[in-house]
């Protein structure tokens, strides 16, 4: 890594991500699989000096995500501090001495507000925070899901002795966090301006240092609900069809095939998906690079460009309204700082479901762990995963169960 920059903290910090494939009704064998997998990985690390310090899960982790009423996922909603998702979280927090987050659906106490949300447990087995997903989905809204009153939030995370200082001596850490359930990376409603980017300008203005986003999120090749053409949706589930009978896989996907990817391997930089990729499902143990590219340039605020740095005041004017600062930056740009983000750094942590519900929706897997690393490359502004201010970590495939584990290196001021 870079040398340690005067009065930083070098930060090492082990995350592991959960990519299931879960489904409606199903809990309980979805409860047994992951502990399988979770057990398979901890064989695989336990004589190693491999530890997560945080594990994440995806967006409705354990109920399956394709709900349509109110009445059909009641059964299914818990409080932040109940339900089967609250005791995996806190076994699993228990067993690995972590932090743990997964989303599950939230109900209150007299169960008249629903919400998509994520809960965090420390090492203690403590819920130390609920996040509720503050952008919908059209699916979040089939259930009367409610938009997170507070909108996007940060919450300190406190890890033990991860970091280091100018000296070597070993200090505990408190990193400013971050939760991004799926549609809180979309632009609002899917109608707010592309380029406001809301999450990631969010993120760049607070100086977020670590993003963690639980998500359900489609792969190309699914049949849109609600889409009103229905030629259009018959042909998408009849592609879906064949993609399962070519890769001689159940019409749900994959389930307990597990991939547990714990080796160093960065994944390879790929400006633009293979012909094929967004018709068919396949190389289900590779990501999608399509949507590993999409995600990265909802990111774009935290992406080195050049150009921004010629980016003229007038253009920054669109900071200020009537006289006032009404948002304090745009793309990433400021009227202090060309670059909010230059020469800091920040960890994204993806955690993405795979499967296919209904024979319709077909999840992207994927799951990811990615390094921003503030800086710009003379000639590298590409909008994807081959800008080098993004470090790609690591990847799941696309259509398999399993774990990633990884280690990463990064910088933060005190
Ligand atoms: N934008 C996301 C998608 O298209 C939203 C899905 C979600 O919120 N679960 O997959």
């Amino acid at each position: 890594m870079n040398s340690l920059i005067k009065g930083n903290l070098a930060v090492n910090l082990k995350i592991a991500i959960v990519q299931l494939n879960p489904q409606i009704g199903q809990i309980t064998s979805t409860v047994g699989r992951t502990w399988e997998l979770l057990k398979k990985f901890n064989d695989k690390i336990v004589n190693t000096p491999k530890k997560p310090d945080i594990i994440i899960f995806p967006e409705f982790a354990l109920t399956g995500y394709n709900f349509h009423s109110r009445d059909q996922i009641l059964p299914y909603c818990s409080l932040p501090d109940k339900g089967p998702s609250y005791d995996l979280a806190c076994k699993v927090s228990s067993m690995f001495e972590c932090y743990t987050v997964i989303g599950y659906p939230e109900r209150t106490k007299n169960g008249d507000k629903l919400y998509n949300s994520a809960i965090v447990i420390n090492p203690q087995g403590e819920l130390i925070f609920n996040y509720r997903k503050s952008f919908l989905y059209q699916t979040d809204e089939e259930w009367d899901c409610l938009e997170n009153p507070q909108g996007f939030q940060t919450f300190p995370l406190t890890f033990q002795n991860i970091a280091r200082d100018q000296q070597g001596n070993v200090q505990s850490v408190s990193l400013k966090t971050s939760i991004g359930i799926c549609m809180d990376l979309s632009p609002y409603k899917f109608k707010a301006p592309f380029h406001d980017y809301e999450f990631a300008t969010y993120n760049v203005d607070q100086g977020t240092e670590l993003i963690i986003c639980p998500m359900a999120w489609l792969h190309s090749t699914s049949a849109i609900a609600g889409d009103d053409n229905e030629i259009e949706v018959q042909t998408s589930i009849n592609n879906i069809g064949r993609n399962c009978t070519r890769e001689d896989i159940p019409v749900v996907g994959t389930q307990g095939k597990f991939d547990i990817n714990i080796d160093n391997n960065e994944t390879p930089r790929l400006a633009r998906e293979d012909e094929d990729d967004r018709n068919l499902f396949h190389k289900l143990d590779k990501p999608d690079m399509c949507n590993v590219n999409y995600w990265l340039l909802r990111f774009l605020p935290f992406l080195g460009l050049k150009e921004r740095s010629e980016w003229s005041v007038t253009a920054l004017s669109r900071l200020i309204l009537r006289g006032k600062l009404f948002r304090s930056s745009y793309v990433g740009a400021a009227l202090d700082k060309y670059w909010s983000f230059k020469d800091k750094n920040a960890v994204l942590a993806i955690a993405n479901r795979c499967g296919i519900e209904e024979g319709k929706t077909v999840f992207a897997g994927s799951s990811g762990i990615y390094k921003f690393n503030g800086q710009e490359f003379e000639g590298n502004d590409s909008l994807d995963s081959t800008n080098l201010s993004v470090e790609l970590k690591g990847n799941l495939g696309k259509g398999n169960e399993g774990i990633l584990y990884r280690e990463v290196n990064f910088q933060v001021s005190r």
